[in-house]
């Protein structure tokens, strides 16, 4: 059977972190689908669409990523894509904490779920979406914790 992931997060913006949990995991499954999802407790910076517009500059060409979104729940959301697995990065203990909950909740409420989860490189643990806005909204230059490929546009 076809292994199919759901990469689900805010991407606002995507970062280097996330680029590297996607390549990854691209041995371990057939298909991802990034799915850039609304979480109501975030002020986004980025649209829906610029932000899958910059992810699409990342993996466009590759076959087994796809950038998606979507409302509601997660589980939802994975069955209707006929998705196995959601794919999650992990950086601290406290991403391990709030991950944790998130998963074993999931699972509890749909079986047909597992929440996988690689562990960060070393050299991104420090990077995360909020610091990446600040810098955004303070003009700094953010390069190094964006993929290469990504042009923003602010
Ligand atoms: P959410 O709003 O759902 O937390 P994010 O866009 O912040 O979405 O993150 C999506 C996923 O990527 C989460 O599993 C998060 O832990 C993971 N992630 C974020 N930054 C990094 C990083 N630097 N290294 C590894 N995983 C990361």
């Amino acid at each position: 059977m076809e292994k199919i992931a759901i990469f689900p997060g805010s991407f606002d913006p995507f970062t280097v972190g996330h680029e590297s949990i996607v390549n990854r995991a691209q041995v371990l499954f057939d298909k991802i689908y990034i799915a850039v999802g609304f979480n109501a407790q975030k002020d986004a910076l980025f649209s829906l669409e610029d932000r899958k517009e910059f992810i699409n500059q990342v993996f466009e060409g590759n076959p087994k990523i796809e950038v998606v979104h979507f409302e509601g729940l997660t589980i939802d959301f994975c069955k209707s894509m006929g998705a196995g697995y959601i794919l999650r990065g992990l950086r601290t203990a406290a991403d391990f904490e709030y991950e944790r909950a998130i998963a074993q909740v999931n699972k509890a409420m749909y079986d047909g779920i597992e929440t996988v989860f690689l562990l960060t490189m070393p050299e991104h643990t420090p990077v995360n979406s909020s610091i990446v806005r600040d810098i955004i909204r303070h003009g700094g230059d953010v390069s190094k914790f964006i993929p290469n490929k990504m042009k923003i546009k602010k």
